[in-house]
Formats: structure tokens, sequence, C-alpha cells
């Protein structure tokens, strides 16, 4: 305990959704995605040989930088892989953000972004969205003001699900003289008829950064690959001086490359979980809960009156239901549940019934 840094000691670490390893669980607490991962990757996790761990991994991951390329019509120069997307936000960080600067993110939002810069040791300025979970008006101005660094927005937004336009993330860019983050790892499960696109984002500004990972929309948490997309400008300094030299291993680039290039399945599967969104949601609004209408994997659940999210959360538990609850300011009445295969979302929706006030 001595010899930890200051704002190490303060600091409480990042709490991960419960994984228990139980059979017989529906788990609905942690978005990952309910469908197995790709054939293809099946195949490639079959096939591999031992023999080839016995070297290094390509360094730069070329497999995944160049199949995310031809995903997004960018060159690889615009992508770098990570270990998760998590390893990207810590990247950002220490890339960009000097100890004293200010980093803007939104409350709620995706809990790590503190812990991550209380690591790191800077100022963090939280704005709080509107009763609709969209950002507030002046939120543009108080950036300006703010004289951040960074800010980084989660869209679809976590834990709500709502989607900004982005025609309004360009507007922020271009008024923001610091790096804008958008933390996409959602972004899969978007209506497609919507026609969201911050991809084009990346390759007309070069303050734009877009995190993605394989973890929610390829079924692949497990294995721990994300990657980010921007000007090559903003990618080379991490790629080339300080990302860990071997970020990611040989199985995760082998595997995750496999899933890239198996855009048909990724796409069926994406498809279903919306299909189940909407459905589940109807269900549960004819029971009472109200439901932000969400572009994600998930849904944020105000439970109907009379009843305690907490309380509910428990005694789904106690049937081997899982769902996310947070102990946070205007969350307290709310249940993060993510969006399972059909017969998950049969199993939740009946043991509510039982148990709804
Ligand atoms: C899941 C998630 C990530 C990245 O997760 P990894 O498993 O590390 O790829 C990033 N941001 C948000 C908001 C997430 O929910």
């Amino acid at each position: 305990m001595r010899f930890e840094r200051d704002n190490i000691r303060k600091m409480k670490g990042y709490a991960p959704g419960e994984q228990l390893n139980e059979s017989g669980v529906t788990k609905l607490n942690t978005n990952e995605n309910p469908y197995p991962p790709s054939p293809a990757v099946a195949a490639v996790l079959r096939e591999l040989d031992a023999e080839r761990l016995r070297r290094y991994p390509p360094p730069l991951a070329d497999g995944i930088r160049e199949a995310a390329a031809e995903l997004h019509g960018l060159t690889p120069e615009h992508v770098m892989a990570t270990n998760g997307g998590d390893e990207l936000l810590r990247l950002v960080l220490t890339t960009f953000v000097e100890p004293e600067e200010t980093v803007v993110i939104t409350r709620p939002s995706y809990s790590l972004y503190p812990v991550l810069t209380q690591i790191h040791g800077c100022r963090l300025r939280e704005i709080d969205l509107e009763g609709d979970w969209s950002l507030p008006e002046t939120f543009i101005e108080e950036l300006q003001e703010s004289e951040a660094k960074l800010c980084i927005l989660v869209n679809p937004h976590a834990p709500s699900g709502l989607l900004l336009g982005a025609d309004y993330l360009e507007r922020l860019a271009r008024a923001f003289s610091g790096l804008l983050l958008v933390d996409e790892a959602y972004v899969d499960f978007v209506e497609p008829s919507l026609g969201y696109d911050a991809v084009s984002l990346v390759r007309k500004l070069d303050n734009v950064l877009l995190l993605r990972t394989l973890s929610k929309g390829y079924s692949l948490a497990g294995l721990r690959v994300g990657y980010g997309l921007g000007d090559p400008g903003l990618i080379s300094p991490m790629l080339s001086k300080t990302r860990d030299s071997y970020n990611t291993d040989l199985l995760a680039q082998e595997l995750a490359t496999a899933a890239l290039h198996d855009q048909v399945y990724a796409r069926e599967c994406w498809s279903r979980v919306r299909d189940s969104r909407e459905t589940l949601s109807l269900r549960l609004k004819g029971m009472g809960f109200s439901i932000a209408p969400s572009q994600s994997n998930f849904l944020l659940c105000e439970v109907p009156d009379g009843n305690d999210a907490k309380e509910l959360q428990l005694a789904l538990k106690k049937r081997k239901v899982l769902v996310r609850y947070f102990d946070q300011e205007r969350l307290r009445d709310k249940l993060r549940i993510s969006i399972g295969s059909e017969a998950e979302n049969r199993v939740l929706v009946d043991t509510l019934k039982e148990l709804l006030a």
C-alpha cells in the first residue's frame, strides 16, 4: 500500500459486470452478443497449429488493420488494432493528454472513463445529460469553455442507447480545438436505415477518433480485440510509440481477422438483435417499464411504480437471471438489460411477470 501513487490510493477500480460460471444462467448484464462467433472464427481456431505460437505475432496486426480498412473504405494507416477497445481509451489518454489537462465526458456514461482519467491523473469534467439522455443545448459551448484536450462521447450512448447524429458530431468536432473520441462500442446495432456514419468524419477531420470493438458486434468479448479509426496523424504516435510492443496476440489477430471478413454472418446477428430489441421493448413496456429508445444491444428500463430496481435485480439473480443495476444518480430506479436470444428474453419476461409488484 505504501508505494502506490496518491491518485491510485484514492481511486476505486473499475467494477465489471458479474460473470457467473454456473449453468442455467440467463446472462443479460454485460451486453455480450447472444449468438456464437462466426463459424469462420471457429474454423480458424480449430486449425491453428500450436507451433505457430513459438514466434512473436505481426507487431502491427496487419491482418486486422487491412480487414478493418477494407470494411470501412479507409487505408491501414487509418487503423490500429488494440487489446480490446478499452486499450484504445488508455492509449488515447497517455498519448494525447497531459496530466494537468482536462477531459470532458457526459454524466452518466461508460464508468471506465473516470477510472482511466484518475489513473492518468488528469482533470475530469462531467457534463450532465438532459432528462431524455440527450446532450444539453449548450454542450458545444461548455466544451469550448472547458479548454479540454479530449472529449469522449459514447455513441450510441451507454447506458441509455440514445444515438447522436453524425452531423452533430461533425459540428462538435469542427468547433472543438481538442480531440473528439467517439466510442462506437455498440454501433453495429444501429438501425441501418438511419444512415448513421461517423467513419466519413475520419476522412475529413484530423481530430476525430472512433473506437470499435469485436466484443459486442462480433461475439468475441473473450478474445479482447478492438480497433481505432482516425487520421493517420492520430493513429501513428499510438501505433509506433505508446502501444505495448505486441499488444494483440497471434490468436486474437487471426480470429479477429476471420470475424471481420465474415460480414454476412455478423450482419445477420445484428439484425436479429435489433428485431429482438423491438419485441422485448414492447413486452417490457406492456408490463409498465419506461424504456429509453435504444440503438444498442441493451435497454435502459425504469421499473414500474411500486417496484425497487435494486430489489428486482437481486430477485432476478436469485432466479438465475442477471441484469445490471447501477448505484448512481438517475440510474437507481432503472435496470440495464442486454438483448439476449429470443429464448433468453422469454425467460426474462416470464421471470419478471412472477416478480413484479
Ligand atoms: C464494451 C465497451 C467498450 C470496449 O470493450 P472491450 O471489450 O474492451 O473491447 C468500450 N466502450 C464501451 C462503452 C463499452 O461498452
